[in-house]
């Protein structure tokens, strides 16, 4: 047909364009926004955090804790190895903070390929994946972070590519427009998301492995902590690292950012030596409480309980009153308050506990059979 190219000339834009795309899409973790007021608490990345590449375990035998998780990717690693087939595509989904990127990094070296990492938010057309999609061999790891922030078009863009390693490119515009279809080698997608609620079912059901991760326990951050300090040739004894721990409100991305912040401190005034005196002093001194809680933590119970009465009270009501991102509360605050019971979420909105209350030593109320409040009688 007049005004069709050859062939030849497709295949050699479809590279140069692959090419073009790969140099300038790849995003190694897209910046993430933090909160207005900087967190020492925080499980989302923050700058600080950033060049602690050298304490993230690089095997799967140095990853500590998640058990049944690490388990079961081991199975599932050796048994496609074993097939010499890629594994099956894979999501994480939790909190920040808790080890996703890591087990990434991890699955990517256990299949002896390579990882490209990239995030909902950064991969804003289709076209920013073709040059990835075919830059990847068999055995190698597409990393998306925040996968439920990738937009519709992209998404559906992704499916044939998970689903028959396959994917629709268009070549051209207007009348000479062309779908071209590219194969791609078997790759391996991992997903990772805080919010596996906002994960569109066709999305989801592409993925064969699901692993939810969830807060370590205080035995798993201690082991953790240690195992940072070892690399860091820091000084810390068992109390120190205990504090650390308890203070890490079940996430090794703030244990380990509490470990460099207590060394500062341990160096200047406890002859560099991490004990849980020193560990407790410096983390008071910035804010963070017996419970890992922070000035956001606690200012977050309190409106519950001194402004709306305990609860319960909506979500976006709180985040009005702490002039505060929604998405911020829901994200870095409500899990862990969720987790250690300090906050109920009933279907009529936000609660303080009772152990929340004691925490911020008020006195506790109680709720009777008809949902009302009022304080004990001996109190
Ligand atoms: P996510 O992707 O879930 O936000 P990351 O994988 O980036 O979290 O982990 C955050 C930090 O915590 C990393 O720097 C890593 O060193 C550390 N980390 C995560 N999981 C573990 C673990 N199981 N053992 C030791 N360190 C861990």
């Amino acid at each position: 047909m007049k005004g069709e190219l050859p062939v030849t000339r497709y295949a050699l834009r479809v590279t140069i364009i692959a090419k073009q795309y790969h140099q300038s899409h790849i995003t190694h973790h897209a910046s993430r926004i933090t909160s207005m007021r900087e967190r020492i608490v925080t499980a989302q990345q923050i700058e600080e955090d950033k060049d602690n590449d050298s304490i993230r375990p690089g095997t799967i035998g140095e990853y500590i804790g998640q058990e049944r998780v690490v388990e079961n990717l081991r199975i599932s690693i050796k048994a496609a190895l074993m097939r010499q087939e890629p594994l099956d595509h894979v999501l994480f989904y939790g909190p920040p903070g808790l080890g996703k990127t890591t087990l990434a990094k991890i699955i990517a070296s256990e299949m002896g390929g390579k990882i490209i990492s990239s995030s909902g938010p950064a991969l804003e057309k289709a076209h920013d994946l073709v040059g990835i999609l075919t830059n990847l061999n068999q055995g190698d790891i597409l990393f998306i972070d925040e996968i439920h922030r990738l937009n519709r078009v992209v998404e559906e863009f992704l499916y044939p590519a998970m689903e028959d390693f396959q994917i629709d490119f268009v070549i051209d515009k207007g009348p000479y427009a062309k779908t071209i279809k590219l194969d791609l080698k078997k790759f391996t997608l991992v997903g990772a998301t805080t919010r596996k609620g906002l994960i569109t079912a066709p999305l989801r059901d592409r993925f064969g492995i699901l692993h939810h991760l969830d807060f370590y326990t205080v035995e798993e951050l201690e082991k953790i902590v240690f195992r940072a300090s070892r690399i860091l040739n820091v000084h810390i004894d068992d109390g120190g690292a205990g504090e650390i721990a308890r203070r890490s409100r079940g996430t090794p991305r703030i244990a380990n950012r509490l470990l460099h912040r207590v060394r500062d401190y341990a160096q200047v005034k406890g002859g560099g030596k991490i004990t849980k005196d020193i560990a407790d002093e410096s983390l008071r001194l910035q804010g963070v409480d017996k419970m890992g809680l922070d000035m956001l933590d606690r200012s977050f119970l309190e409106v519950i309980i001194d402004v709306y009465n305990g609860g319960p009270v909506g979500i976006e009501a709180i985040a009005a009153t702490l002039n505060e991102e929604k998405d911020t509360l829901e994200d870095t605050v409500e899990p862990f308050l969720l987790k250690i019971g300090f906050l109920l979420r009933t279907p009529s909105g936000r609660r303080a506990s009772n152990g929340a209350y004691e925490h911020l030593g008020r006195t506790p109320k109680v709720i009777t059979e008809q949902g009302l409040l009022f304080l004990p009688a001996d109190k």
